[in-house]
């Protein structure tokens, strides 16, 4: 039987994991090993995907995914495991220095004294990672990019330790090669060689956190496990036998809560010690001889000895590559460069190893993994009972991605979103923005003219830099209000709901279900759009959603759209609106499929997503998050969008001999507009001062109608046809998304996608405006 044919409450004991390559791997490392139990907790509203409580969590994987997964049907109610009751201990943590194991009293061979001591932070996903960093860092931290991805990268100096700099790792579940988050993780820890590992595990979901851990102990580099959750992991009578899960593991246990701050200076003192004194885990070897008759072992125990030498070589630490080589790992088999004989080898043993156990490599070296953490958990862990987080959580999801509720509650929360965003919050604020801007231009002007400045130069501040940077800057309360709402949205859990209940629709494009909130964002800015794109788990998914944005309207459009309508086809104008919005939807979903079949061929990327605990989110990692964004945009407003703006400026004041205008026709503007004439005459749009105000439109959407009333000495009704007006509607709503949007894909994707952005959407524009101009020619409109 196959796991998608469980249904709700049912379920069964998986029996063979099919499918082939890293979704495998994946499967594998969150836990899906032959002989565990799963249970259907769920379908999504639209049937698909489901919803599994697997090893006392919850996973979500689409229903062509669990097709590949056979099952044995069961009764049994899961999780019925009579798992022994323990005392807590009784004695107390050992503190620096004592019991002797981990922490000998400066006995070791320290590093020498001011060599910097680096940390990277590995953990699950929403394991409390990136609240940890903060409390670990304070306020000082760098943001940035890793090398050649654009995943975040955060490092900062721990608190009150100058040497120090800690690294927020991406959030992975194991060392494979799955997403690009985890190769970045991986290498991190390979190649830039951390002193020290902090691996943070969420005590409450122990299980599944541990794998990690058991990977990062191969790697043979200080490490010290911090324990996060454990406020609510003992609110709801849990405990943990710490000292004893030292001894288990042989590296140093630390328990702490990263919301409360409670533990954290402990965990530091422990991680500069193992890091200055380069403790390395005492055990790396979890493969028991009497497991399955120690297949398992006697295959990690050959391959080591065989590839010893090739790792050394390599710079691989050598458990670490045993298990890659078992897994079939094939970044880590190229870096090995075994020859012909020792492949096969290693094929021979791999294949003993799956003869005797009875299960192929992968699962064989998972189920070791997973053995290992059962014994240790039911050693150390005493389970807390049903938390009320998650009763909670229970109770809202009924509503949130119940089958009938789910939908309509998203479009409710998405239209109060933005509704507070345009309308009220946000609007407020870049009303207060624009009235600084505004009195800030006005008194700036008022003293270049007492002050007598030279013309040019007092154009160029008040109608280049103030007029171009501050229509931009007007941008940033929106931008912030909507990264406020957006991040209580992440943060409490709703967006991997969002996810899971949207999947299938997005699906069909290519997509999945997490891109539906950048999309949406869409409608209202395109920068934060594109901002928000980094919180999707892929990079091919965040390339193909950027690219998709342009498609959906802003609202900085909006003032073009009333304008002609209520010029041209009055009585009409909600019609035409709503058509321009489901049109450029259309041509986005058209795009989708075309970007889909030619620049993202490969595979896309399968869904297999844990569903938190709501909770509330922290108001500093809001603010904190806040104060990054904002930060970002303005870096970027006076830089790129400064430069963008005096340019523009420039073309529009000056004429080709370098002397001020008064009449812009003859401007640089008007001359390189003239350029595009005649590749707007067939739109019927090959007026001057039409491309010019299209030109300037790249600025900011807003200024369209704002040059064209200008230039056209107030007329522009008088000036064009229903016809071109039309065309003209359809060509803004298509063309290249504003310079602010431009510069914000270009930080997502680079210089040559930008431009690459500019050039498609204007061809976009241009054919559909023809396509729509002649079908209304063709219909004698
Ligand atoms: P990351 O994905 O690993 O960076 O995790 P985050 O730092 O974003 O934390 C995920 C969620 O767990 C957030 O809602 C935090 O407020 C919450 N959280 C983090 N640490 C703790 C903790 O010690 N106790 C509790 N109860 N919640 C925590
Ligand atoms: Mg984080």
């Amino acid at each position: 039987m196959k796991l998608s044919e469980l249904k709700i409450e049912q379920s069964g004991v998986i029996e063979e994991v099919g499918g082939e390559g890293a979704l495998r791997q994946h499967f594998l490392d969150m836990g899906m090993t032959p002989g565990t139990e799963v249970t259907v907790s769920k379908f999504a509203p639209m049937g698909d995907p489901v919803e599994l409580l697997v090893r006392g969590y919850t996973l979500t994987v689409r229903l062509s995914e669990a097709e590949k997964i056979k099952i044995r049907p069961t009764d049994k109610e899961p999780g019925s495991d009579p798992e022994k009751a323990r005392q807590k201990s009784e004695i107390d943590h050992p503190g620096l220095g004592e019991e002797g194991r981990f922490h000998p009293k400066g006995s070791g061979n320290p590093l020498p004294a001011g060599t910097k001591l680096t940390f990277a932070l590995v953990g699950n996903q929403n394991s409390g990672k990136t609240t940890l960093f903060n409390q670990l860092t304070g306020k000082s931290q760098h943001v940035g990019n890793f090398p050649g991805v654009t995943v975040d990268r955060k490092d900062g100096q721990i608190k009150g330790h100058p040497d120090t700099l800690v690294t927020d790792l991406p959030g992975i579940y194991s060392m494979s090669p799955y997403s690009s988050e985890e190769i970045v993780s991986r290498n991190f820890v390979l190649q830039d060689k951390p002193r020290a590992i902090i691996n943070i595990v969420d005590a409450t979901n122990i299980e599944r956190n541990l794998y990690l851990t058991m990977q990062l102990l191969e790697m043979d580099v200080p490490l010290v496990l911090a324990l996060n959750m454990m406020d609510e992991l003992t609110a709801n009578g849990g405990s943990i036998d710490l000292n004893r899960m030292e001894r288990l593991l042989g590296v140093p246990v630390v328990a702490i809560s990263a919301a409360k701050n409670f533990g954290v200076d402990e965990l530091v003192d422990h991680a500069v010690h193992i890091a200055h004194y380069q403790e390395r885990p005492l055990r790396q070897d979890f493969c028991g001889e009497d497991d399955n008759g120690g297949a398992v072992h006697r295959c990690i125990h050959g391959i080591s000895h065989l590839i010893e030498d090739h790792a050394r070589r390599a710079g691989l630490p050598l458990r670490f590559a045993a298990s890659k080589v078992i897994e079939g790992d094939p970044l880590v088999l190229e870096q090995l460069e075994l020859d012909g004989n020792e492949r096969d080898m290693v094929e021979h043993i791999l294949c003993q190893l799956e003869t005797e156990r009875g299960l192929d490599r992968s699962a064989a070296i998972a189920d070791m993994r997973f053995r290992f953490i059962r014994e240790v958990c039911r050693e150390c862990v005493t389970k807390p009972r049903e938390s009320k987080e998650k009763v909670r959580s229970e109770r809202i999801d009924k509503v949130l991605t119940g089958k009938y509720t789910a939908i309509p509650t998203f479009i409710l929360i998405m239209a109060l979103v933005f509704w507070l965003t345009f309308n009220v919050i946000g609007a407020w604020l870049q009303g207060l923005m624009d009235m600084g801007i505004t009195a800030l231009a006005e008194l700036t002007d008022r003293l270049l003219t007492t002050g007598n400045v030279n013309e040019a130069i007092h154009s160029l501040i008040i109608d280049g830099i103030f007029t171009g940077v501050g229509s931009v800057l007007s941008f940033l309360p929106i931008i912030v209000t909507l990264f406020f709402f957006l991040s209580l949205l992440e943060d409490s859990g709703y967006i991997a709901r969002v996810a899971f209940v949207m999947d299938r629709l997005l699906r069909r494009i290519g997509l999945s279900g997490r891109s539906i909130v950048p999309l949406l964002i869409g409608f209202g800015c395109t920068v934060p759009a594109v901002m928000a794109t980094r919180t999707l788990p892929s990079e091919r998914d965040r390339k193909m959603t950027v690219l998709l944005t342009p498609f959906m309207s802003c609202s900085a459009k909006v003032p073009i759209y009333a304008f002609f309508v209520s010029a041209f086809f009055p009585g009409r104008g909600g019609l035409i609106m709503v058509g321009l919005y489901f049109f450029a939807i259309l041509l986005g979903v058209l795009a989708a499929f075309l970007y889909k079949g030619v620049l993202f061929r490969g595979e896309a990327v399968p869904f297999v997503m844990e569903l938190p605990n709501y909770r509330l989110p922290g108001a500093k990692n809001v603010l904190r998050l806040l104060w990054e964004k904002a930060g970002d945009f303005l870096r970027r407003a006076f830089t790129v969008i400064l430069i963008a703006a005096v340019v523009i400026w420039f073309l529009q004041s000056f004429d080709p001999a370098f002397n001020l205008v008064r009449d812009s026709q003859r401007s640089i503007l008007a001359l390189i507009a003239g350029i595009f004439t005649p590749i707007m005459r067939p739109l019927g749009l090959g007026d001057w001062r039409i491309c010019v105000s299209l030109i300037c439109g790249f600025t900011a959407k807003e200024s369209v109608v704002s040059t064209m009333e200008l230039l056209f000495g107030g007329n522009v009704a008088g000036a064009m046809t229903a016809l071109s007006a039309g065309t003209l509607l359809v060509f803004s709503l298509l063309y290249t998304p504003c310079v602010a949007a431009v510069a914000a894909i270009r930080r997502e994707l680079g210089r040559r996608w930008s431009l690459a952005v500019v050039v498609w959407q204007c061809a976009v524009a241009w054919v559909a405006a023809l396509a729509v101009r002649a079908l209304f020619i063709l219909l004698g409109a």
